[in-house]
């Protein structure tokens, strides 16, 4: 280690930088974030330190540097464009004992400023000795993306709380007790903007710490359900806090339209349990009082259950029925919302889902639906709108019969996306009377979407041959 990694308490302390430009302001404002007091030396200042040091929020000395400027200082930074000046602010920060930074340059430095994520008061630093801080930036940039938005506010929901815990919990319960709410449902209600629950969750954490001596024992007593929807297919699209609840999760839920790359991202010790129609077809269902029996006993259990979902868990995902069998049965549990299958194919088919002029409107429904169905065909016939039916492959036919009955013209053009954002995602368009048949012919399966609208006319056939597979047919 070329370097001793420390937090620095600079508040009230006197810090010289020394330059007026853009990077002298970048280390102005970090500074003033650490509550320093700091004097700007420079003879010219840009915009931003001007107005820095006319509201007051900084000294400036508009000259140029003299080593007396460094005595007293706590520490010492140079950010000029002239390597004479940041040779003379280190010799003299040297020789005065303050640690000193130049910008840039490592070997007139004593300390460096390393890459932070600030999610006070949880602050990350990324160092790479000054050798590399562009791989060091890329580091915080992947540490960044799987911490949560709230964690300072976590961090100071235990702050407020420490002393009420300590004067409750005896020495060794009361590491078991932090372990739990920092894995337990008290962080996720909290990360998840919901302090109420949040607040719920820590004090019935608390009573079972008090009421159990056999506080030390790990895992949490409280188990909690998350919804998750994991997106159309490609693991990229799924949300940052489906990833983190993921790694988080005991035991993972989940159907048919989860692909394995999805899977993979849970934590590596979690269970993995397959609730969704059997392979290969059929119409077997996991029934679904037999899911929401599972979630229950689970996290009864004390577990945190992930119950993944393809796309959006609210849209024609069962979503609802899971969280009223949640809420009837008390259980906690969260709803992660995800990128819903329409979106995906959208953007997988480069077909706009509304467009000026042509669409003013956009339609989710489901084409699972009897031959008796209660749909408004003579709403959805109607121009100037896009329909998107999920679940709808294997009524083509039908859905397009109902279509024209309705008014909707025979050169309405439509498409199929199967698959979406996969990697064998295939886009089909057509016009509303040749879809069906093209469909069928060229073996589309579902998943896939059916996308009914002036927009599928709209997209430039160039955009859906780079991002579709094998199979385009001109309208
Ligand atoms: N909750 C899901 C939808 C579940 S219903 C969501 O929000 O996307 C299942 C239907 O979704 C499938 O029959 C199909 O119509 C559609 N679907 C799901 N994933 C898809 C994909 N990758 N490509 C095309 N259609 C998909």
């Amino acid at each position: 280690m070329d370097y001793l990694p420390i937090f620095l308490q600079v508040r009230s302390a006197r810090v010289v930088v020394v330059g007026g430009g853009r990077i002298a302001a970048r280390k102005v404002d970090l500074l003033l974030r650490a509550g320093a007091r700091v004097t700007v030396v420079a003879p010219r200042l840009n915009e931003d330190l001007r107005s820095r040091a006319t509201d007051g929020e900084l000294t400036l000395l508009a000259e140029s540097f003299i080593p007396t400027h460094l005595d007293g200082a706590t520490l010492a930074v140079a950010a000029t464009a002239l390597r004479d000046v940041n040779t003379a602010v280190s010799e003299a920060a040297r020789e005065r004992g303050v640690p000193v930074n130049v910008v840039d340059d490592a070997s007139l430095s004593t300390f460096i400023f390393p890459a932070i994520i600030d999610r006070s008061p949880i602050v990350v630093a990324v160092g790479s000795a000054g050798q590399a801080p562009v791989l060091a930036r890329w580091v915080r940039e992947r540490i960044e993306a799987i911490l949560p938005a709230g964690l300072g506010e976590l961090a100071r929901f235990m702050g407020e709380r420490r002393r009420d815990v300590q004067r409750l919990l005896g020495t060794s319960a009361r590491r078991a007790f932090w372990e739990r709410i920092v894995r337990g449902r008290t962080a996720t209600q909290l990360l998840a903007n919901d302090p109420p629950a949040a607040q719920r969750a820590f004090e019935a954490e608390l009573l079972v710490s008090q009421l159990t001596s056999s506080a030390a024992t790990g895992g949490s007593a409280l188990g909690e359900v998350y919804l998750i929807g994991a997106g159309p297919g490609d693991p990229d699209l799924l949300t940052l806090r489906a990833l983190q609840l993921l790694q988080q999760a005991d035991v993972v839920l989940y159907d048919r339209l989860v692909p394995a790359a999805v899977l993979e991202r849970a934590r590596r010790e979690a269970r993995r349990i397959f609730v969704g129609k059997v392979h290969g077809g059929g119409e077997a269902h996991t029934p679904q009082e037999d899911i929401h029996e599972l979630m229950i006993r689970l996290a009864r259990e004390g577990l945190k259950v992930a119950r993944l979902k393809g796309g959006d868990p609210f849209i024609f995902g069962r979503g609802g029925e899971e969280v009223e069998a949640l809420a009837r049965h008390g259980i906690p549990y969260l709803v992660v919302p995800g990128i819903t299958a329409a979106l995906g194919a959208a953007a997988g088919a480069g077909i706009p889902l509304t467009h000026r002029g042509l669409a003013q409107s956009v339609t989710f429904v489901t084409g699972h639906i009897a031959a008796d169905d209660s749909l408004d065909w003579g709403m959805l016939a109607r121009p100037h709108q896009t329909v998107v039916f999920y679940m709808g492959v294997g009524k083509l036919a039908f859905i397009a019969a109902r279509l024209r009955a309705a008014g909707a013209p025979d050169t309405l053009p439509a498409a199929l996306v199967e698959r979406a954002t996969l990697p064998e995602q295939r886009v089909l368009r057509g016009t509303l009377a040749r879809i069906a048949d093209l469909g069928n012919r060229a073996g589309f399966l579902p998943p896939a979407l059916l996308i009914v609208g002036e927009v599928v006319g709209s997209c430039p056939a160039a955009a859906v041959a780079e991002t579709a597979a094998d199979l385009i047919q001109p309208i």
